[in-house]
């Protein structure tokens, strides 16, 4: 069964940052909040403090966007050349890579996760996704347009689109991927477009995106261009998705956090909105596939990152006829997996972020129980210290529980067995979101048919959790608005312009 490794309480290349004081970042300098009050962040394996951050509110939040609304109206950063724009983002990329090592440890020691799997994934992924973006910036184009002479008999047009940036961009993030997705998956893209932004990430783990404030500064991004506000959801977050001069709100997070962003923007000045919100998505494994793969891929897919993924693939669905071996197979991997701190070089999966995120995980393992399913493997708390969960997995499962229907956001996956291909399609999709969904198999008319049918914004065939900077990823559904990463992410952070200059 899976063992907790001792806790280590050493914080490795991340000591000197974590010793600091940390403040918000508003217009090129590190400020105090305007209260003063600070909060404090947990290491989740240890639950101790690791350090004290500047608690901003809406003050600061006004503040920020005052700096970022004149850095966009009068500053340099969207009237400079594209290839100007390009050198300053390509070098915080450079940055982000060579400080690579530190930025896995802050991130491994305010949100749990390993520090190998940070090294591998969240810092080179930020850093990758800053270089695609970095090129993006010199391809904000426009196009000459024929037109006709309808409005005005007679006359000529020289019609033409202009692309622009957005102007000021709120951003608002969560803590499982916290670089990441705050500044590779949101920032990256708006910068290239030339937008200025105003970032409000998760209070939970906020030290990574301040240490990336620090590698911008020295990137020579200009003051105002960038700007940090750590802060609570329903205080500085609500002043940020309210507040008149921010021209879009870039969210991830929650359904219901962004359902009721929704309201408040109906209710402010209309700004644009992309939403990337949560997910219940399935992994089909066919008879056909091949089993080991498929195996230690649909574990990684539930298991990866604690399971706090918001693609997590964690409605599985076996073929009958090797369904035993599936879930045999299954109970192995998640017996295999290696509890402990993030920081210690054997462990495989992290505490959960929070005492919250651990209560409402173990409240779903709960009801699970309570509503008969079984407990095929986990179930439980692991350790005595540190918001650990067990690998779980459940079967004898119906689709009315919540553990089927809920996003749980942790190590938690429910295994259902099929029989016919358009059964196993139409249970996928009966579920209020679409932002993954994985298939494994070797027939490629299967592969393309179910493709087809899932209503998802991603779907992986005999891989899972594969991203790259250049795809688009985004939700059908309940799960979001619009798209991250790849062209279409560059895209929703501009303007298309149509200007009609009459020649005759
Ligand atoms: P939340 O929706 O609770 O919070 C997300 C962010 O919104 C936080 O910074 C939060 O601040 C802030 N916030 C909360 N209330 C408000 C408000 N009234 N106005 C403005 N901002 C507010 O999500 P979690 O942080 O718990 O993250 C987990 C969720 O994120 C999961 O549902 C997951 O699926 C989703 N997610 C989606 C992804 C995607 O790409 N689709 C990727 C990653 C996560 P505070 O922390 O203070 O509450």
């Amino acid at each position: 069964m899976n063992v907790v490794t001792p806790l280590t309480t050493t914080f490795g290349p991340a000591e000197a940052f974590l010793g600091k004081g940390h403040r918000l970042l508003i217009d090129g300098k590190w400020v105090e909040a305007e209260s003063g009050e600070v909060f404090e962040t947990l290491n989740p394996a240890t639950e101790q403090v690791i350090a004290t951050v500047a608690l901003g509110g809406t003050a600061d939040i006004d503040a920020a966007v005052a700096a970022a609304r004149k850095a966009f109206d009068a500053g340099p950063w969207p009237r400079m050349m594209p290839a100007e724009r390009q050198r300053i983002l390509q070098k915080l990329g450079d940055l982000i890579e060579e400080n690579c090592e530190e930025l896995a440890w802050i991130e491994s020691l305010d949100n749990g996760k390993p520090v190998k799997v940070a090294e591998v994934a969240d810092i080179p992924l930020t850093a990758d996704l800053f270089h695609y973006m970095a090129a993006q910036a010199r391809t904000r184009e426009g196009h000459v347009v024929p037109t006709s002479d309808f409005a005005i008999p007679g006359a000529e047009f020289h019609a033409y689109t202009v692309d622009e940036p957005v102007g000021v961009v709120g951003l608002i993030t969560p803590w499982n991927y916290p670089l990441l997705i705050a500044a590779g998956w949101q920032m990256a893209g708006a910068l290239a477009a030339g937008n200025t932004v105003v970032l409000k990430p998760s209070e939970v783990t906020p030290l990574s995106i301040t240490r990336f404030g620090e590698l911008a500064l020295e990137a020579g991004v200009p003051p105002g261009v960038i700007n940090i506000v750590q802060g609570y959801g329903a205080d500085a977050g609500a002043r940020l998705v309210e507040h008149p001069q921010v021209d879009k709100i870039g969210f991830t997070g929650s359904t219901r956090t962004g359902r009721g962003l929704l309201k408040a923007v109906a209710d402010s000045n209309l700004k644009k909105v992309t939403l990337e919100l949560g997910g219940k998505s399935p992994d089909i494994i066919f008879a056909d596939a091949d089993l080991d793969a498929a195996i230690a891929g649909v574990a990684m897919g539930v298991f990866f990152n604690q399971g706090e993924c918001c693609c997590a693939g964690t409605r599985i669905y076996v073929e009958d006829k090797v369904y035993d071996q599936v879930v045999a197979g299954m109970i192995d991997e998640a017996r295999k997996i290696r509890l402990g701190s993030g920081q210690d070089p054997d462990t495989d999966m992290g505490p959960l972020v929070s005492q919250n995120q651990f209560d409402t995980v173990m409240s779903y393992v709960d009801a699970g129980k309570s509503d008969g399913a079984k407990v095929a493997v986990g179930g439980a708390r692991a350790g005595d210290k540190g918001y650990f969960v067990q690998p779980t997995l459940f079967t004898e499962v119906n689709p009315n529980m919540s553990i089927v229907r809920e996003e749980i956001f942790g190590p938690v996956a429910t295994i259902e067995r099929f029989s016919d291909i358009n059964d196993v399609v139409r249970r996928a999709n009966d579920t209020d979101y679409g932002l993954g969904a994985g298939i494994w198999t070797t027939d490629a008319r299967k592969t393309h048919h179910v493709a087809k049918a899932i209503r998802a914004g991603t779907v992986f065939v005999n891989c899972y959790n594969v991203f790259d900077a250049a795809m688009p990823f985004g939700g059908y559904k309940q799960s979001g608005w619009g798209r991250n990463r790849g062209r279409q992410a560059f895209e929703a952070f501009t303007e298309t312009k149509a200007v009609y200059v009459k020649l005759n």
